[in-house]
């Protein structure tokens, strides 16, 4: 992942590496091509003129150009502040209350059912929990079998209504059930569509309103880029999301939403897709990933 991203960078990085003393002049072509990098890796235009601002700043305030090892402190400096701009610390889901309530939201294909399985994965076997998965898309007929088969290989209940339309009484419905039966934990898959759309928005907001969850987590491809940056803004917006969900990870070569979606959104990346395996799945660790970009 990133790796085009990775090389830019570190390329640009490199020339002050094994330098001994650096210029203004070095730092400045340095950050262009940072600057660059980040651009060509579909961040968001003002998130990357932020960042080299920052890095720029810091570089000058730690008096980068007199330091003994001037290019090891600029790639500390860069470092740091990938890290920042993904959200500085990990940010855990919120599933302390019993039940809790995670309702799952996003556009068709972005990996939402695929994602509820992985959690209900993680969260069974990492932490002990005992899920009970709703299945609530229910336009697209695929999905409600899909999240079955998941159910059956992780080894959790799936609740469905067959042809039923109503995605609010099927959460209320299976909330009572999975109370009935003792379950801590609630994950609820809602239906998406293709594009944004108001009857989608409305869907999912009286869900949230009808079931009140202690988490919502907004689930995007981060393939798509700059879109997936916008369409998390439109979510937020309507549905005032806890976390992100980053899927496909693994297929994406540039970064762009990784590195802009929380400045833009102002809301953390709590997990990441990397596969369509059901472990493929990691806890966002924003210090890691930008271990990673670094190379
Ligand atoms: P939904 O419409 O949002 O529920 O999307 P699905 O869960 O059906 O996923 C759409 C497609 O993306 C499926 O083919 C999944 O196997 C695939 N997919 C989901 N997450 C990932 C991921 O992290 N990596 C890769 N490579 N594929 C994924």
């Amino acid at each position: 992942m990133f790796e085009n991203l990775s090389e830019k960078l570190e390329r640009s990085l490199k020339l002050l590496k094994g330098e001994g003393k650096i210029t203004e002049l070095n730092i400045a072509e340095t950050l262009k091509d940072v600057r660059r990098a980040l651009l060509d890796a579909d961040v968001n235009y003002k998130t990357a003129k932020t960042f080299v601002d920052n890095v720029k700043d810091k570089a000058m305030g730690q008096n980068v150009l007199n330091a003994v090892k001037p290019g090891q402190m600029m790639i500390k400096i860069v470092h740091d502040e990938l890290t920042e701009l993904m959200g500085g610390a990990t940010t855990d889901i919120n599933i302390k209350n019993n039940p809790s309530i995670i309702l799952i939201a996003g556009l068709q294909g972005s990996g939402k059912t695929t994602f509820t399985g992985k959690l209900a994965n993680l969260l069974k076997t990492k932490r002990g929990k005992n899920p009970l998965l709703i299945a609530g898309d229910v336009y697209r007929p695929a999905a409600i079998n899909q999240l079955q088969v998941l159910g059956q290989q992780v080894g959790v209940t799936v609740y469905t209504e067959e042809g039923s339309k109503d995605p609010v009484s099927i959460a209320k419905n299976g909330i009572k059930m999975a109370k009935d039966k003792g379950h801590d934990l609630i994950i609820i898959d809602t239906a998406g569509r293709l594009a944004i759309d108001e009857q989608m928005m409305d869907e999912i907001a009286a869900v949230k309103k009808a079931v009140n969850p202690n988490e919502i987590l907004f689930v995007v491809d981060s393939m798509t880029g700059q879109d997936a940056v916008n369409t998390a803004k439109e979510f937020n917006d309507r549905l005032d999301f806890d976390g992100v969900v980053l899927t496909k990870l693994d297929g994406d070569t540039r970064g762009g939403a990784a590195l802009s979606i929380r400045s833009v959104v102002n809301k953390p990346i709590k997990f990441v897709g990397t596969g369509e395996k059901l472990d493929a799945l990691d806890v966002f660790h924003p210090s890691r990933m930008a271990d990673r970009i670094l190379g």
